[in-house]
C-alpha cells in the first residue's frame, strides 16, 4: 500500500474510534482530503485509494487539480479565505465553500453559479475564538447570514463550518467545537434544514467528532507536513 493509502487507513481508524467513544455511527461523518500544496499524483493516490473528497484554499491551485482529474469522479470542496475577485472561478468550478463569511460573496456565488450545475453547497463559516481569529462570521450573526444564504437561488446552504484557534488542550478543543455545535443545533431549531457540521482537522479531530462534526478536514495526516514555498 502507499504511504498515502495508509494514512487514510489510519485516520479512518481515528474517525471509527472516536465516532465509538461518542456512540456515533462512523458513516456519520466524512473525511475530507486537504490537499493544499500538494501536487495533483497525490490527490490520484489518495483518489485510488478510494478517497472521493478533497479540499483546496487556493483557488488557482485546486482549479489546475480539479481540471486535470476530471476522470476521477472527484468531489471539490473550497475551504479557504475567498475574496470577490475570485468568486466566479469558485462558483464556476467548485461543489462546495465552507468559508462563506458574509452575504455580498454569497451573492456573488449565487449569481455567479452556472445553470447546469447543481447549486454550489455551502457552510458558513463561524468564528468562535473572538480575536485571535479574523476569519468567519461572529456566532450571532450565524442565524441570519444562514437564512440569508438560504434564500439564494445557486446556493444551498448546509451548515457550518469552523476553525478553532489552535491548542493542546483537549478540553478546550472540546468547547470551542462544543460552542459552534450550539449555534447549529439553535439554526436548525429554528427551522434551516442543516445538515453538515464541518470541523475538525489532524490534530483535533477526536474532540471534533465527540461534539458532533459530521465532516472532518484532514491535511497533515493524509499527505504529511506542508512545505510552503
Ligand atoms: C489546511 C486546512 C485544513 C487541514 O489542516 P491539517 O492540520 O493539515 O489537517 C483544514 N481546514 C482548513 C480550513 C485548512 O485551511
Amino acid at each position: 500500500m502507499s504511504a498515502i493509502a495508509d494514512n487514510l487507513q489510519a485516520v479512518q481508524a481515528r474517525i471509527s474510534d472516536a465516532a465509538a467513544l461518542a456512540g456515533r455511527s462512523p458513516e456519520s461523518i466524512r473525511l475530507l482530503a486537504v490537499s493544499k500544496t500538494w501536487p495533483l499524483s497525490s490527490v490520484i493516490e489518495a483518489a485510488n485509494a478510494g478517497q472521493r473528497a478533497f479540499g483546496e484554499n487556493y483557488v488557482q491551485e485546486g482549479i489546475d487539480k480539479l481540471t486535470a482529474a476530471t476522470g476521477q469522479k472527484l468531489e471539490w470542496h473550497f475551504i479557504g479565505p475567498l475574496q470577490s475577485n475570485k468568486s466566479r472561478a469558485v462558483a464556476e468550478h467548485f461543489d462546495w465553500v465552507h468559508s462563506i463569511e458574509r452575504l455580498k460573496i454569497a451573492e456573488r456565488l449565487s449569481a455567479q453559479r452556472p445553470a447546469d450545475l447543481p447549486p454550489l453547497q455551502v457552510c458558513v463559516q463561524v468564528n468562535v475564538s473572538g480575536e485571535t481569529s479574523k476569519s468567519g462570521c461572529a456566532p450571532d450573526e450565524a442565524l441570519a447570514l444562514c437564512q440569508a444564504v438560504a434564500a439564494l437561488p445557486g446556493l444551498q446552504v448546509r451548515g457550518l463550518m469552523a476553525i478553532p484557534e489552535p491548542t493542546d488542550d483537549v478540553a478546550a478543543q472540546r468547547a470551542a467545537f462544543r460552542r459552534v455545535r450550539e449555534i447549529f443545533d439553535r439554526i436548525r431549531a429554528a427551522g434551516l434544514p442543516l445538515d453538515t457540521l464541518s470541523m475538525g482537522m489532524s490534530h483535533d479531530l477526536e474532540a471534533a467528532v465527540a461534539e458532533g462534526a459530521t465532516m472532518v478536514r484532514i491535511g497533515t495526516a493524509i499527505f504529511g507536513e506542508r512545505n510552503y514555498k
